[in-house]
């Protein structure tokens, strides 16, 4: 049997340059707020597999549940039959909907292919093509969501042609709004908001008809794109606008849903309500499963086989997904969430009071245990991945985000108080050594 090392040296030659990685740490196992490395060293993890393994690595019943569900079936597939995790999986999530309009489901196996049936679903169903999105939104890496995706020109450069008819239109990004308001000395806390809606009409009016206009697809909080939680008043106005023009809302929680935030979606913090809701990552903890869920009428509007695929809702990711929701409840998670999440934002704000680091902070924010730390303009270029690495270097796995610096703090929404404590410590040290 070879050694870990040799593996990675021989891994490191023959997986290809598109996967990017913030290190070349192997991974032994992983165990709650946790991650033990093949070289024996152990790591409190803020990644969460980004924004995956909300529940904690290997939490034991999710682990026992889909142990048990590979001895019964493992693959049952959708188009030839039922199978009990998933029936079950829509009894345990039907009650947790941000809105009791939403009751039919379409599961899939990843993020992007969510995302991609929403799309279908909204066009088809509409029988309109366009679709909206938002300036710094992230949805995906396939040909389609990746014409959708305007985080960074990566996920697009050297792919087109790409879709056609995706219009981008401002993100009410509140911090970057007030650092150029701030400057002419004008500042409100809904000026940001308004000026964004105001956009968004321009944009119906001289770029996409509402006629011709599906869909407006986002973040509540824009992940890939910076973590910004959009304020409320925008999300209402988008409501509006939508109903005003018979535009579908796809709210895409993909990393922002199954309690991250401190609700069990984002969405329920803003009193609006989802046209078609796209669900992913924490929803199994690991096990490859995502999905969709929009009204009745627009679901049936579908023609039987034009939807889904071969793996659509794995028994086993659907088994795990039913014990995600039992341990969220059981657990109590979203209380968690709320305690730990004010743990960690009055520790982000104490060091950000630091004579030395502070001023290097420029921004604070976010929902729950969903935090963005941007670094201010005048801070120096690359602090954020130099940070990052010295954080690993201490023991701490952290992830930045977006294209300006800045980091994202996504710790297990199970963390303890000891754990948050440690997991700030380390960053407070690592950022002292990058400022030194
Ligand atoms: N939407 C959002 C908001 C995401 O954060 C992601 C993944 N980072 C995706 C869609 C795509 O999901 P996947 O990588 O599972 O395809």
């Amino acid at each position: 049997k070879k050694q870990m090392s040799e593996l990675v040296a021989f891994g490191s030659r023959h997986i290809g340059r598109g996967i990017a990685r913030m290190s070349e740490i192997a991974w032994e196992r992983g165990e709650g707020s946790w991650m033990h490395s093949a070289d024996g060293k152990k790591y409190l993890d803020f990644t969460c597999g980004i924004g995956v393994t909300n529940l904690g690595h290997c939490h034991p019943k999710i682990t026992k549940a889909a142990q048990h569900q590979c001895g019964q079936v493992v693959h049952a597939q959708c188009n030839v039959g039922y199978h009990g995790p998933q029936l079950q999986l829509m009894e345990k999530l039907l009650p947790v909907m941000p809105h009791k309009s939403l009751d039919t489901f379409l599961f899939v196996n990843s993020g992007s292919e969510a995302v991609e049936s929403a799309i279908k679903l909204a066009r088809h169903s509409t029988k309109k093509q366009n679709v909206v999105v938002m300036q710094g939104g992230f949805h995906g890496r396939t040909i389609a969501t990746a014409s959708m995706t305007r985080s960074k020109t990566i996920y697009s450069a050297g792919f087109g042609p790409m879709m056609s008819g995706v219009f981008t239109t401002p993100f009410p990004y509140e911090y970057h709004y007030n650092l150029s308001r701030a400057a002419q000395g004008n500042k409100s806390d809904d000026a940001c908001a308004d000026e964004a809606l105001w956009q968004l009409r321009l944009l119906l009016k001289q770029q996409t008809a509402p006629s011709d206009t599906a869909a407006i697809i986002l973040e509540p909080v824009l992940g890939e794109g910076g973590y910004v939680p959009a304020p409320k008043k925008y999300m209402q106005g988008l409501r509006k606008i939508c109903d005003e023009h018979k535009i579908l809302l796809i709210i895409d929680e993909v990393q922002s849903g199954f309690g991250r935030t401190g609700t069990y979606f984002a969405i329920e913090q803003y009193d609006v309500r989802p046209d078609i809701l796209v669900m992913a990552k924490g929803i199994a903890n690991g096990f490859p499963l995502a999905g969709i869920v929009s009204r009745k009428e627009i679901m049936d509007s579908q023609t039987p086989g034009s939807m889904g695929g071969t793996y659509s809702g794995n028994a086993v990711a659907c088994a795990a997904a039913v014990a995600c929701a039992d341990v969220m409840r059981e657990e109590k998670i979203l209380q968690n969430v709320k305690a730990r999440g004010d743990q960690m934002r009055a520790g982000l704000e104490r060091i950000r009071k630091d004579s030395n680091v502070g001023p290097l902070i420029g921004d604070v924010r976010g929902l729950g245990l969903m935090l963005g730390l941007e670094f201010a303009r005048t801070a120096p270029t690359g602090i954020s991945s130099r940070v990052q690495q010295n954080c690993i270097r201490n023991g701490l796995l952290i992830l930045t985000t977006s294209v300006f610096e800045t980091l994202r703090f996504i710790p297990p929404l199970t963390i303890s108080d000891e754990e948050m404590s440690h997991g700030l410590e380390i960053f407070e040290k690592s950022l002292h050594e990058a400022a030194t």
